[in-house]
C-alpha cells in the first residue's frame, strides 16, 4: 500500500485542517510480561498443543494472517505536534512516497 508523505487532516490542537507530515512508527519499546504471556510467547514460538508451528508460520500454512496493523503518526506541519490514527489499517507492506 503506498501513502502520499503529506496529507490534509484535521489537527486537534489548532482546531483546524492542516497538512500534516506522514511518519510510520516501526515497534515500540516492550514492557515486561507476565509469566503467562511468556509461556504462552514460548508455546508459539517453539510449537505446543494446538499450534504445531511458530505463529507466522502457522498462519502462513493456513494461508491466513499475512498482512498487519501498521502505526501512522500525523505531524502538524503548524503547531509541530504529533497526532495518532485511532486504528491502524492492515497491509502487507506499507510504502510512503
Ligand atoms: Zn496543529
Amino acid at each position: 500500500m503506498k501513502l502520499p508523505t503529506q496529507v490534509k487532516r484535521y489537527c486537534p490542537y489548532c482546531k483546524m485542517h492542516t497538512l500534516q507530515k506522514v511518519i510510520q512508527v516501526k515497534g515500540g519499546q516492550r514492557g515486561t510480561l507476565t509469566a503467562g504471556s511468556r509461556r504462552k510467547g514460548w508455546n508459539l514460538k517453539h510449537g505446543y498443543g494446538s499450534t504445531p508451528y511458530p505463529m507466522f508460520e502457522h498462519a502462513k500454512r493456513l494461508g491466513i494472517k499475512q498482512s498487519k496493523r501498521y502505526d501512522l503518526r500525523y505531524k502538524c506541519t503548524k503547531c509541530n505536534k504529533m497526532t495518532t490514527q485511532s486504528r491502524g489499517n492492515k497491509a502487507k507492506k506499507v510504502e510512503i512516497k
